[in-house]
């Protein structure tokens, strides 16, 4: 019993005004470290206060939105910052923004009930994949990686959908439309720390655990004081959706070319078209030419690049709408926890395109830190710095081998590298001749563990 009343006064006090309408913000006040500032607030927003949560999350992109979801499905009470509807779905064609998840991202999203909601009809699975290089290849087979797919490609905004509708019917999340202003950390009359949001819409929060899901220029980071190390890749992802004039057959296409990385993703067919995406990670001049370029004009580029992709029977591409582009950098926050905070997705670290896995470690960033948290003892906090240091160690290797490969690949074969082409293409055609090496480059991808 004691437990139990130690565990709710270790809850957040979440001040909402009375302007929400939904019953799970009402309710009373379990703590709150600063009383005299609560009577201020009540005074000056008419402030009602929230039944307890356990941690509020800053950011509902994809990374924040699943959080919310795995950490409502081990009993925590959740408060979402920042989440907005997904768009809906283009009826002609797909959305620009599209992702290939691994089968690590598969699981937690099926753990979630996510997967199912998502329209199958739009989700495409990576069969094979064949990278090509200074004439040698890589190729790389659904088998090796001992699953029925090397990858989904999936839109973005399929995936959004399908977590609103999860989180619709999660009655732990309490979501709130409005962005994180300002942040501060207090200390409670106990020595805890307690994390002050201010909203965008001028209302006051607390929590004793801060989640970080708020991407590349996350505010959380920054006032948490972490630093980051980053490095410009002076290249953008030019991303565009084409109709190819033969089936895909589920394979995926990657060449180094023009000192950047052109990658063709298969895509569900849509009414009966068989489709690709490409992702054309181009240095920066000439990224901003294929922007400036005509959808019909950029088929044309692509078209000329099928050849070196050996691709040649998906062309000629027919473009189906404009293009979008991305800045590419490496972005690694120096440590991912800190007192009562914990980072996650963009807001801990960017890789490069080249091999589809940015939002696959966002994801697996949450599958981490739910089965650290499920994992703690009786009567343990959610924000006790032992647990946070524990899932900071679990995330760090997987993170950092990611990020050093992604960025050594982009290197040698960036427009600045010294490493010679025949040298570059025997380091390719070596790791093609050893089965071992492929499946356990595969099996890493997949984002399972690997050597089991
Ligand atoms: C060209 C390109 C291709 C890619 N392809 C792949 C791929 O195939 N596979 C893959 O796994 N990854 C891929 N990625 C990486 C992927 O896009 C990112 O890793 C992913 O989108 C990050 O998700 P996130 O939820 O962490 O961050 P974000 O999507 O940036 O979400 C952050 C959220 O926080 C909110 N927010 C920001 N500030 C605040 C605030 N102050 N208060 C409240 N909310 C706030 C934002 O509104 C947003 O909703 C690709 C990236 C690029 C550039």
């Amino acid at each position: 019993m004691g437990q139990k009343v130690a565990a709710a006064r270790r809850r957040t006090a979440f001040l909402q005004p009375a302007t929400l309408k939904s019953g799970r913000f009402l309710g009373s006040l379990s703590d709150s470290p600063k009383s005299s500032e609560k009577r201020r607030l009540k005074r000056s927003h008419s402030i009602m206060f929230s039944p307890s949560s356990d941690l509020l999350i800053c950011g509902g992109g994809i990374a924040g939105k699943a959080c919310a979801l795995a950490l409502a499905q081990i009993g925590l009470q959740v408060t979402l910052l920042g989440a907005r509807p997904a768009a809906a779905l283009p009826t002609q064609g797909y959305a620009q923004r599209l992702y290939a998840l691994n089968a690590a991202s598969r699981q937690l999203l099926e753990e979630l009930r996510v997967w199912p909601q998502m329209p199958p009809e739009r989700i495409q699975p990576v069969q094979a994949m064949h990278i090509r290089a200074d004439g040698a290849q890589l190729a790389f087979d659904a088998r090796d990686a001992r699953s029925e797919a090397l990858a989904w490609i999936v839109e973005s905004d399929a995936i959004e959908t399908a977590l609103d509708l999860a989180l619709r019917f999660e009655r732990r999340v309490v979501i709130d439309p409005a962005q994180a202003a300002r942040l501060s950390r207090l200390t409670d009359p106990s020595g805890q720390t307690v994390w002050q949001v201010q909203t965008t819409d001028d209302r006051t929060l607390q929590t004793p655990l801060l989640i970080g899901a708020d991407g590349e220029h996350s505010l959380v980071r920054r006032v948490s004081g972490i630093a980051m190390d980053t490095h410009d890749y002076l290249q953008r992802g030019v991303v565009a959706n084409f109709i190819c004039t033969a089936p895909h057959e589920g394979a995926a296409f990657q060449t180094f070319a023009g000192g950047g990385v052109i990658a063709l993703l298969p895509l569900a067919p849509l009414q009966g078209q068989a489709m690709v995406s490409l992702v054309w990670s181009a240095p920066e001049a000439l990224a901003l030419e294929l922007l400036a370029l005509s959808p019909e004009a950029l088929a044309q580029r692509v078209d000329a690049h099928l050849p070196a992709l050996r691709a040649q029977h998906l062309g000629p591409l027919q473009a189906t709408g404009p293009a979008a582009a991305w800045r590419l950098q490496r972005q690694l926050a120096r440590r991912t926890v800190a007192d009562g905070l914990v980072l996650i997705g963009d807001a801990a670290h960017r890789v490069h395109p080249l091999a589809g896995q940015g939002l696959n470690l966002g994801l697996q960033d949450v599958q981490v830190l739910a089965r650290t948290l499920q994992q703690r003892g009786v009567g343990q906090a959610v924000h006790d710095p032992r647990l946070l240091r524990r899932y900071s160690r679990a995330r760090a290797e997987q993170v950092l081998a990611l990020a050093t490969t992604t960025d050594a690949l982009a290197r040698l074969y960036g427009a600045g590298s010294r490493v010679p082409g025949p040298l570059r293409a025997l380091g390719l055609q070596t790791a093609n001749a050893l089965p071992p090496v492929r499946q356990l480059l595969t099996r890493y991808a997949s984002g399972l563990p690997y050597l089991a």
